[in-house]
């Protein structure tokens, strides 16, 4: 069982930091409207005195979210349920929702329409891996929710051992916040069923290189040796994270731990969570930067999730030019201008048969 060591009261949260009476006012109002759970480990690494702390930023309720903007289901997944806890929106993969509960509600969730407000998903799991068995499309299942580690490790078990026995299914993927704001709820039954499972890809979502605790690499080492495989998601967010210092600083730590930087989302048009949002132009320039000096393996690919359920896009900026017959002009990140010679032939079919093998196994 995890042991309960939460802060889920303005009391509580009073305790740990200043707090002015219209601050608290404000939070009361928001929790009627969001929920709130900050695990005291990730607490104790917000700054007390300060307002703008990254990490408070990410934790603590703020009457921002009550204002206009955004809509509650950004990515459409009320559409692409096809069990109660399964979306397909994508032929080959999907999004296996197995827990409503997170241990901290992140303030800018594009899902806080739903998770902490009692959404039984775990209840259709029999149902969802009864699903799967049928769908022949599906070889890849990302665990989410909520948090997947929420769950009893008997139950995660039991999840994975479904999944592991439909022959079909040849990618597992976890989506879980813990390594950074909970750590100790890993426990030793969670990292045997992965052992029991591996490779299993275990995608940690992390936002600020203040996270990368020790604790953090602690958990990463012990999902490693059971046999996860480890990438990092992170999310671009106004005022925690919008710099070139402190994401060139995230990636540089997660690389030195072995976790591969996977994806860098832009904000969703998430209702509540606006105040987060950082222009596309300015994310575009961050990119820019943060390919001037950091390593390839430090970069993770940059993407949007569009408005409506359409499906997730890389942004990129170009760094192609001019062509000139078969001259390409290119600039570097840093701007510095070069050219290729672009006179490869034509791509055809060699007709090896590889399109024709069977290449489930
Ligand atoms: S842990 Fe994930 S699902 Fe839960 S509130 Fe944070 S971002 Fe949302």
């Amino acid at each position: 069982m995890i042991t309960p060591s939460f802060i889920s009261t303005v009391q509580e949260l009073s305790h740990r930091l200043l707090l002015q009476e219209s601050e608290k006012r404000a939070i009361e109002r928001v929790v009627q409207v969001y929920p709130f759970r900050i695990p005291e480990f990730y607490a104790a690494l917000m700054n007390p005195e300060n307002p703008a702390c990254p990490i408070r930023l990410q934790a603590v309720p703020s009457a921002q979210e009550l204002k206009a903007g955004g809509v509650p289901d950004p990515l459409d997944e009320a559409g692409i349920g096809v069990t109660p806890s399964f979306l397909k929106r994508y032929p080959g993969r999907g999004v296996f929702l197995v827990s409503s509960e997170c241990a901290m509600y992140c303030r800018f969730c594009n899902r806080k329409r739903v998770v902490g407000k009692g959404h039984a998903w775990e209840e259709s799991t029999e149902e969802t891996l009864r699903y799967l068995e049928k769908d022949d499309e599906i070889s890849e299942v990302i665990l989410s929710g909520g948090d997947p580690m929420m769950l009893a490790p008997a139950h995660l078990a039991h999840i994975l051992e479904g999944l592991r026995s439909n022959k079909r299914i040849h990618v597992v993927r976890i989506s879980t916040r813990f390594p950074v704001v909970f750590p100790e709820g890993i426990q030793d039954e969670h990292l045997k069923a992965i052992r029991k499972h591996a490779p299993i890809w275990v995608i940690t979502h992390i936002n600020h290189p203040k996270e990368v605790t020790g604790r953090f690499a602690d958990v990463v080492r012990m999902l490693r040796e059971a046999g996860a495989v480890l990438i990092s998601q992170t999310v671009l967010l106004r005022g925690v994270n919008d710099c070139p210092h402190i994401l060139s600083g995230l990636f540089e730590r997660l690389v030195r731990l072995g976790v591969k930087p996977y994806y860098l989302f832009q904000l969703d048009d998430a209702q509540g969570a606006q105040h987060f949002k950082v222009r596309l132009s300015a994310g575009m320039a961050l990119m820019r930067e943060l390919r001037k000096g950091l390593s390839g393996l430090c970069i993770p690919q940059y993407a949007l999730d569009i408005t409506g359920g359409v499906g997730k896009v890389p942004l990129e900026p170009t760094y192609m030019g001019k062509r000139k017959g078969n001259s390409l002009v290119l600039r570097n990140p840093a701007g510095e201008r070069g050219a290729y010679r672009d006179d490869g032939r034509k791509s055809r079919c060699h007709d090896c048969g590889f399109c024709r093998e069977d290449k489930t196994g």
